[in-house]
C-alpha cells in the first residue's frame, strides 16, 4: 500500500485555472501578523506540498484558504472565483475541502453514522447507501469498525474516516493540515493512499506537512513558508534543498524525514 512507487500525476496545462490562487494574502490572529504578503497556486487536479518549520504559518494559510480565517489583504480564488471573506460554509460550497490537524470526526457517533451524516449532506438521502458501500471498498477498515464510536478509533483510523467522507463527493480542491502527524508509518502509508485516491477521482491537494519525504513523493509542486513569507515556490523537486536552507538559517534541520525544530522554536500551531 505504499505510496513510494506512486507516479506523479501531469502537470496541468500552463493555461488552466488553478485549483486555488493565493494571491498577496496576509492575515493576523489580533495584533500579531502571522502572513505576509503569501502567493502561490495549486494547480488544477495537481497536488502541491505547503512546507516549513513550527509556526511557519502552514496551518495559517490552511485557515485562510478554507475560510476560517479571515484575509487582512489579498486575494483567494477557487477555480477562478474570487472567495475572498466568504463564510467556511461558503467556501466549502464552492468546492472546497479541509481535512484539519487533528481530524473532524464526530467522537460519539458511530464510523457508519459519521459516514452517513457527511454523505446526507453532500449528496442526498438516496445516495447515501451507494456512497457507504463506495467508501467500504475504498478503505476496507472502515467496513469492520462500523459499528465503533468515531472517538474510540485510533489517530489513524480517524484520518481514514476523514478522508472517506471527501473521497465519495470528491471537492475540487482539499486542503490536507498534518494529516499524517503522529501516526505509524504503516498508517501514514494507508493516509497517503487515500489522499492519492481523491486526486485520481479529480480532486486538487494542498497538502501541510512535516513529514518532507513522504509528501515530495506525491506532490508535483510544493511551497516553502518562512516566518509567514514564501521562501521557495516552484517543482517539489528543488523543494527539500529549499528548506533544508530555511532550516538551517534558523538552526534547524531535517531529521529523518520530518522537519525537526530547534530548542525554542515551537510554534503555537
Ligand atoms: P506547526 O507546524 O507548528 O503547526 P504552522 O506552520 O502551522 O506551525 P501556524 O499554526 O500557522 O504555524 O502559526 C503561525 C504563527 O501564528 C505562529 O507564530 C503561531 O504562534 C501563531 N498563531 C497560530 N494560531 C494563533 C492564534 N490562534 N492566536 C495567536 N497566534 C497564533
Amino acid at each position: 500500500m505504499s505510496t513510494a512507487t506512486a507516479p506523479v500525476p501531469p502537470a496541468a496545462p500552463e493555461t488552466a485555472v488553478p485549483a486555488l490562487a493565493v494571491e498577496h494574502v496576509s492575515a493576523a490572529y489580533g495584533p500579531y501578523r502571522a502572513l505576509f504578503d503569501v502567493s502561490f497556486t495549486v494547480p488544477a487536479g495537481g497536488i502541491t506540498a505547503l512546507l516549513g518549520s513550527n509556526g511557519a504559518g502552514k496551518s495559517t494559510v490552511a485557515r485562510v484558504v478554507t475560510g476560517l480565517l479571515p484575509a487582512t489583504t489579498g486575494n483567494i480564488r477557487l477555480d477562478g472565483v474570487d472567495v475572498t471573506g466568504l463564510p467556511a460554509y461558503k467556501i466549502a460550497r464552492a468546492g472546497s475541502a479541509h481535512v484539519p490537524e487533528g481530524r473532524g470526526v464526530f467522537a460519539d457517533l458511530t464510523v457508519e453514522e459519521n459516514l452517513k451524516v457527511a454523505f446526507h449532506q453532500r449528496l442526498g438521502r438516496k445516495q447515501v447507501g451507494g456512497a457507504l458501500e463506495r467508501a467500504y471498498e475504498a478503505f476496507p477498515i472502515l467496513g469492520t469498525r462500523r459499528k465503533q464510536q468515531g472517538g474510540t478509533l485510533s489517530g489513524g483510523e480517524q484520518r481514514i474516516l476523514s478522508l472517506a467522507k471527501v473521497l465519495v463527493a470528491p471537492p475540487r480542491l482539499l486542503v490536507a493540515d498534518e494529516i499524517s502527524l503522529g501516526l505509524a508509518p504503516l498508517m501514514i502509508d494507508a493516509v497517503y493512499d487515500g489522499l492519492r485516491r481523491i486526486n485520481e477521482a479529480g480532486t486538487a491537494l494542498l497538502v501541510v506537512e512535516q513529514q518532507v519525504d513522504r509528501v515530495l513523493e506525491v506532490a508535483r509542486t510544493a511551497v516553502v513558508l518562512e516566518h509567514g513569507a514564501v521562501a521557495y515556490d516552484g517543482p517539489s523537486d528543488g523543494a527539500l534543498a529549499a528548506v533544508e536552507r530555511v532550516l538551517a538559517s534558523r538552526g534547524e534541520r531535517v531529521v529523518g524525514s520530518r522537519i525537526a525544530g530547534a530548542p525554542g522554536t515551537e510554534g503555537s500551531g
